[in-house]
């Protein structure tokens, strides 16, 4: 057992976690910070994004997430307050306890940590289609302006471009793509859906309609595309036949890291996001919750910041008011 008391640990280094270390260590409180253990951060949105251009100043980065982060880590740890942070990059939180002052954290190497307060940042990931029997296949093209995930960072992309929404019978499919039509007028728009018949809306019927977006039910079967440089030329379906597309969006809908919170009792909504109060405190006390992970958000790394920036003020503001009450009281 690791015996410091640390005043903050955040789980997870992606865009909620370091904004949340930052705000800690600034804050002057004392940040352990976990980046996840190699499967934790392969299976997040952090380690997959790319170039990130809704965001002034940051279409610089080659991967809009790892590397200003990397350069916030360097801030911290080569300025005064760097003794605030202790950095485990590839280390993983595995569980959770309540303690009577906080909770104690068993991470994937086996080791005990204890702390105050808790900021979970573990994020989510989106659920990739499976074509020829397995997600690998939709990869080469992933991330790198082919095929994408999330409108308001992409949506601008299908400017002049055969596009395709690669959705299931729900409703979401159909409306992002009554948003692509109104927003840029793509040439040809069309819904590939999983070989079911869509349940949609009278309402979202007539729109598809009227705005000539395609919905195919045949069944994915095949990508087109140069693997090595990441270019998509199109969708085989079931039938033989094939759509020519230039830019796809997946809309599958996500897996939400929420282990650790319902590990301790948190309250979920029915996808599984954690429901907080506007500073992110969760359903248990001092377990705070910032980035995709919390309920009612925008999934943007902006959001992350915000949420994560809530989180950590509302520690430091519960922190201080103890040390407040035991100066008084001495
Ligand atoms: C392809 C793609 C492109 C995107 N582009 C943009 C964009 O251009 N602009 C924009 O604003 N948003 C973009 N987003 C959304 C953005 O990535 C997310 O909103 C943002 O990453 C959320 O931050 P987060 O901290 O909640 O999660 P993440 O950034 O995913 O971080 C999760 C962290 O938790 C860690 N972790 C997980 N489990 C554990 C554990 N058990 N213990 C310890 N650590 C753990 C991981 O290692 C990782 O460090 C994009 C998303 C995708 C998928």
């Amino acid at each position: 057992m690791n015996q410091t008391h640390h005043d903050i640990a955040i789980i997870g280094a992606g865009a909620a976690g370091m904004m949340a270390a930052l705000r800690g260590v600034l804050n002057n409180d004392k940040v352990l910070l976990f980046g996840g253990s190699a499967k934790d951060k392969k299976r997040s949105r952090a380690q997959w994004v790319t170039k990130v251009e809704n965001i002034p100043g940051y279409s610089i980065y080659k991967k809009g997430i790892t590397e200003p982060n990397k350069e916030t880590l360097k801030f911290i740890q080569e300025g005064p307050f760097a003794q605030n942070l202790t950095h485990l990059p590839s280390i993983g939180v595995t569980q959770i306890e309540k303690t009577e002052d906080g909770f104690l954290l068993v991470d994937s190497k086996g080791e005990s940590h204890l702390a105050h307060y808790i900021i979970l940042a573990t994020g989510v990931m989106d659920v990739q289609p499976k074509i020829e029997g397995t997600i690998d296949t939709i990869f080469p093209y992933a991330n790198v302006q082919s095929v994408d995930y999330c409108i308001r960072c992409d949506g601008h992309h299908v400017l002049g471009k055969e596009t395709a929404i690669i959705g299931d019978s729900g409703e979401s499919a159909g409306w992002i793509a009554v948003l692509l039509h109104e927003r840029y007028a793509p040439p040809h728009l069309s819904i590939i859906t999983d070989a079911h018949e869509p349940k949609y809306s009278d309402e979202l019927k007539l729109l598809l309609d009227h705005y000539k977006i395609q919905v195919i039910t045949k069944g994915l079967d095949g990508i087109k595309g140069d693997k090595s440089t990441g270019k998509l030329e199109g969708f085989y379906f079931c039938d033989g036949t094939f759509q020519p597309v230039d830019f796809a969006f997946v809309s599958l809908g996500m897996l939400v890291y929420n282990e650790l919170a319902h590990g301790l009792g948190a309250e979920t909504d029915e996808r599984g996001f954690v429901k907080t109060n506007p500073s992110g405190e969760s359903s248990i006390s001092g377990l705070y919750v910032a980035g995709d992970l919390r309920a009612n958000t925008k999934k943007q790394i902006y959001t992350a910041w915000d949420t994560a920036v809530d989180s950590a003020d509302d520690i430091n503001k519960k922190l201080r008011l103890k040390r407040r009450k035991d100066v008084l009281a001495s």
